[in-house]
């Protein structure tokens, strides 16, 4: 079945006891054993599993179509769980350009003697070079954050694998409906359903998708269960909730996207613009034959550094000044001030996250703020 069809149906059923068309949330923690002792039903606790938490994992599994998902309390609780199945000496290589808070946490690893390098990995040479013996972990992000750099999900898998390691892809800001990276070779798909799959700015959640549900997934899935990163019940059926909506919403982020990528492309105070769709993307090519449309996120280079940028944010009227992305409304945010010092991310550079509202009233939005300064 297409996509638009699993994202409406998968996970969920007409309740038996009442004939309720949305599924009930089950907020119960515990769950009745037979006289016998047993829990024929499949559940005992609610850390173990829980009714909304499969329905939720079913359907992401659909939708990325791998062997099995698990669910989790955050994205980045789906990161920590990687990376607690890693062994001390083992070596985690990752893009450059990835989420700031995914970096902070492999950096915390080092605590427990997991050793870690960043490297671009739009070029494959360069990748190859920082591939070490003891490299067990492969983590790309693509596009990228916040440049929107397109990783070449094919050849890095097949060098990762040469190498014996396991490619994990951060799939957050392409979504399944974007971009299947199964079908590339990587392993395990990630996901802050933070952002675009619960869409609409109010759960925080997280999600690992395995392509085979083997030994390493089984590890994933019991530090889910033994270390309790888990979604509550209610945020797993506003999570399958927020997915019957997924293609059609990401399809129209993608369609503005590209229009405002293109509007502030011909603007005179703009020096760049980090979209894959434009034509002038370095990897525009490759991001067509890995892509279905370009996503709904842009960043883009002002003409001066934070003044203009930070001057530009405070004149907009339609957009949020506010972090994440992926819900209706849309954000506009200066990236090297939320990473902190230590950021790599150009000063002039401002990310945004567009939104369900017209594109025409985006682009005069931002056409207004660019000409108050
Ligand atoms: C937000 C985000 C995360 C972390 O998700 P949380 O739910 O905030 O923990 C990880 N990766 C990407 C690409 C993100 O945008």
């Amino acid at each position: 079945m297409k996509i638009e069809t699993i994202a409406v149906h998968s996970g969920r059923f007409v309740d038996t006891a009442t004939g309720a068309v949305t599924p009930p949330i089950y907020l119960s923690t515990t769950f009745e054993r037979e006289p016998g002792g047993e829990y024929p039903k499949g559940y005992n606790y609610t850390r173990s599993n829980n009714p909304n938490r499969e329905s939720l994992e079913k359907c992401l599994a659909e939708l990325e179509s791998g062997e099995a998902a698990a669910a989790f309390s955050s994205g980045s609780a789906v990161s920590m769980s990687i990376f607690q199945t890693l062994s001390p000496g083992d070596h985690i290589l990752a893009c450059d350009d990835i989420y700031h808070g995914t970096r902070h946490l492999i950096q915390l690893f080092g605590t427990w003697g997991i050793t870690s390098s960043f490297v671009d990995m739009t070029n494959l040479k360069s990748f190859q070079s920082e591939l070490r013996k003891g490299t067990k972990l492969v983590w790309i992000e693509t596009p990228s954050n916040p440049l929107l750099k397109i990783i070449d999900l094919k050849s890095i898998s097949e060098a990762a694998h040469k190498a014996g390691a396991v490619v994990v892809c951060d799939n957050t800001w392409a979504t399944p409906v974007l971009q299947s990276p199964f079908n590339f070779g990587v392993d395990l798909v990630m996901h802050a359903t933070t952002k675009y799959i619960g869409g609409h700015s109010d759960i925080l959640g997280g999600a690992v998708i395995a392509k085979k549900n083997d030994e390493l997934f089984q590890k994933i899935k019991e530090m889910q269960k033994s270390g309790g990163a888990v979604p509550s019940p209610f945020e797993c059926w506003l999570t399958l909730r927020g997915v019957q909506t997924l293609p059609l919403r990401i399809r129209a982020q993608s369609e503005s996207a590209m229009l405002i990528a293109e509007f502030l492309n011909s603007h005179p105070k703009v020096t760049k613009v980090h979209y894959p769709g434009l034509e002038s993307h370095p990897a525009h090519l490759l991001a067509m034959e890995q892509m279905k449309l370009f996503g709904g996120m842009i960043s883009f280079e002002i003409k001066g550094g934070k003044d203009e940028a930070m001057k530009l944010a405070a004149n907009v009227k339609l957009f949020t000044r506010a972090t994440s992305l992926g819900g209706p409304e849309s954000l506009i945010e200066h990236r090297a001030s939320i990473e902190g010092p230590e950021s790599k991310t150009p000063q002039s550079l401002l990310r945004m996250s567009i939104g369900l509202e017209h594109p025409d009233d985006l682009i005069e939005d931002l056409k207004q703020a660019l000409s108050s300064f």
